[in-house]
C-alpha cells in the first residue's frame, strides 16, 4: 500500500490508503477532461468564488487542517497553522489577480494591430511532496485553476490525508466535479499519466531524482513541465553581519519544518573573523532545542516526517564522518519513541566528501570558514543546485552586490529564504526550472497566442 498516514510521533499507523485501480483512473481523468471543457469557459468572477470561498473555508477550519498535517508528517502544530494560513493566502491572491496577469498584452507591430491573448491549455498533472503538504498544493491550485485549466494531483504517499483534506475543501466550496482531483497512484503510473494525450502539462516539486525522472517522461511526450527541486543554499554570513539579527534566523532557517525545506539555510558560509562567535552562539542555541511532541506548542524540536528520512539523513552524516568531515553537535537520533534526529553541525567537509555536494533534508548544518567575501562567493557557487541563498551584512550595497553574484534562483539580503504569495519563487541549475507564485506562476501553464490582424494585399 504506496499511501499510508503513519504518526512519525509515535511510528503508530494511522490509516492507510490503497492506490486507485486502472477504472478508477480512467474515470478520474475522464472527469477532469470534460470538467475542462465547460472551466475554460467560465468568467474570471465564477473561478474567483470558488477559489476565494476556498480560501476563506481554509483560514476559518485551520486548525483542524494543521492538525491533520503534525497528525502525518510531524510538523510542530504553530507551523502548520501558519503554513494552513499561507496556503490560503496563496489561494486569495491568485482569486483576486488572476483576469489582471492575464489580461490581453497589446503589442505594436509596424504594420497591423495584434494582441497576445493568455488561454488554458487543458488538464494538468502535478507531483507534490509531502514538507508543505498544502501549501506546495495552493501553489499549483490557485495559478491553474484560475487560469481555466484542471487538476490532476499525485501527492506524496505519506500524506494521503491532507491530500484528501485538499480536495474535499474545493469540493466545499463549489468545484465542479472534475476541477481538483487526487490520483492516489505510484510512480510506474504517474509515468503513464505524463504520457496520456489529455495531460497538457506536468509540474512536479519534489527531489532531483524525481525530477529527472518526470521530467524526462514530460520532455518524451513533448509537453510542457516545471521543477521545483532541491537546494542546497548558503547562509553567507559577512564581518560586518549583525550577529543579534543573525543567530535566530541562522537557527530558523535551518530548523523551521525540522530543516526538511528545498529552501533552507544549508551550507552556513562564515568570514574567519566572526566564524568563532557565530559557531559558538550558534550551536548553543541549537543544543536548547527541545524534542517533543508536536501537537504541543512549546515544543521546539519535533520529528522528522518518517522513520525512511530519518534514516537517510543518519546514513549521510555517517558517510560524511567516515570521509573525513567532523561532528561539532549532534549526529545521533534522539532516545526516544519516534523519528527524532538530535539538531547536528558538521564541519571539515572538503570538497571529495559527499557531504560537500548533497542535500541534507533535515536538522543537519554544514559549516564552513572563509577568508572573504569572495572566498564565501565562490564557496556558495560551487553547488550542483541553485535556488536561494541569503547573505547578512550591515552594508546594504554589499548584500546587494553579494546577492547579484550568488548563482541561484533568489536571494535574501538580512533575512531567509522565504515565499510569498506575490514573488515568484524557484531555482536553476539541479534545483529545476520555471517559477511558481508571483505573476510568473500563472504562466507557466498557458498558451501565449498571438494575435494580428493586417490588411494587406499578398506579394505576387
Ligand atoms: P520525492 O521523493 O521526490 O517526492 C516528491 C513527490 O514525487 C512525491 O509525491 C513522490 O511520491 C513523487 N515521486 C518521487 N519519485 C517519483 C517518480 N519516479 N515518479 C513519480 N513520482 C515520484 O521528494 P521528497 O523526498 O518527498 O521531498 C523532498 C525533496 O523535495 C527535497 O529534495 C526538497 O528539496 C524538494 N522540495 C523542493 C521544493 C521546491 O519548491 N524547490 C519544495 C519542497 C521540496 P511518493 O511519496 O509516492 O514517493
Amino acid at each position: 500500500m504506496t499511501y499510508q498516514s503513519l504518526s512519525p510521533f509515535d511510528g503508530k499507523l494511522i490509516k492507510g490508503f490503497p492506490d486507485i485501480t486502472q477504472g478508477e483512473y480512467e474515470s478520474k481523468l475522464a472527469k477532469a477532461q470534460a470538467c475542462y471543457e465547460t472551466w475554460r469557459h467560465t468568467s474570471y468572477g465564477d473561478r474567483a468564488a470558488i477559489i476565494h470561498k476556498a480560501s476563506k473555508l481554509l483560514h476559518e477550519q485551520a486548525d483542524a487542517f494543521a492538525h491533520t498535517m503534525t497528525l502525518e508528517m510531524g510538523k510542530r502544530i504553530s507551523e502548520a497553522r501558519g503554513e494552513v494560513e499561507f496556503s490560503a493566502r496563496i489561494l486569495e491572491y491568485y482569486a483576486k489577480h488572476a483576469e489582471r496577469f492575464l489580461a490581453p498584452v497589446h503589442l505594436d507591430p509596424v504594420h497591423g494591430k495584434a494582441h497576445m491573448q493568455s488561454s488554458p491549455i487543458g488538464v494538468i498533472f502535478a507531483v507534490e511532496p509531502w514538507n508543505f503538504p498544502y501549501y506546495q498544493l495552493a501553489r499549483v491550485a490557485g495559478p491553474h485553476l484560475m487560469a481555466g485549466n484542471t487538476l490532476v494531483v499525485k501527492h506524496a504517499g505519506i500524506v494521503p490525508q491532507c491530500a484528501l483534506a485538499f480536495e474535499h475543501l474545493l469540493i466545499e466550496a463549489g468545484a465542479p466535479v472534475g476541477l481538483y482531483t487526487n490520483l492516489f497512484i505510484s510512480h510506474e503510473q504517474s509515468d503513464h499519466v505524463v504520457d496520456d494525450p489529455r495531460i497538457k502539462g506536468v509540474c512536479l516539486t519534489g527531489s532531483v531524482a524525481a525530477g529527472r525522472s518526470i521530467a524526462a517522461a514530460a520532455g518524451k511526450a513533448l509537453k510542457p513541465s516545471s521543477m521545483e527541486l532541491g537546494g542546497s543554499d548558503a547562509f553567507i554570513v559577512l564581518e560586518d553581519a549583525d550577529l543579534d539579527l543573525t543567530i535566530p534566523w541562522a537557527v530558523w532557517g535551518r530548523m523551521y519544518n525540522c530543516g526538511q525545506t528545498c529552501c533552507a539555510a544549508k551550507r552556513f558560509i562564515v568570514v574567519e573573523s566572526v566564524a568563532d562567535e557565530f559557531i559558538k552562539r550558534f550551536q548553543t542555541a541549537l543544543s536548547e532545542l527541545k524534542a517533543g511532541d508536536p501537537m504541543d506548542e512549546a515544543t521546539t524540536l519535533g520529528p522528522m516526517s518518517s522513520e525512511a528520512a530519518l534514516v537517510q539523513l543518519l546514513g549521510q552524516v555517517k558517510q560524511a564522518v567516515a570521509k573525513g568531515a567532523r561532528l561539532l553537535l549532534g549526529g545521533k537520533r534522539i532516545d526516544r519513541p519516534g523519528s527524532y534526529m538530535e539538531p547536528s553541525i558538521l564541519t571539515d567537509i572538503k570538497p571529495d566528501n559527499p557531504a560537500f555536494r548533497d542535500e541534507f533534508f533535515g536538522p543537519v548544518a554544514l559549516f564552513f570558514r572563509v577568508k572573504d567575501e569572495a572566498a564565501a562567493i565562490a564557496l556558495a557557487n560551487d553547488c550542483d543546485f541553485g535556488l536561494g541563498g541569503s547573505v547578512w551584512t550591515r552594508d546594504h550595497d554589499r548584500g546587494h552586490r553579494v546577492a547579484s553574484a550568488v548563482e541561484t534562483g533568489m536571494m535574501f539580503i538580512n533575512n531567509i529564504d522565504w515565499s510569498d504569495p506575490e514573488l515568484p519563487f524557484g531555482g536553476i541549475k539541479d534545483s529545476g526550472y520555471g517559477r511558481e507564485l508571483g505573476d510568473m506562476g500563472i504562466q507557466q501553464f498557458v498558451n501565449k497566442k498571438l494575435v494580428r490582424c493586417v490588411h494587406e494585399k499578398a506579394p505576387v
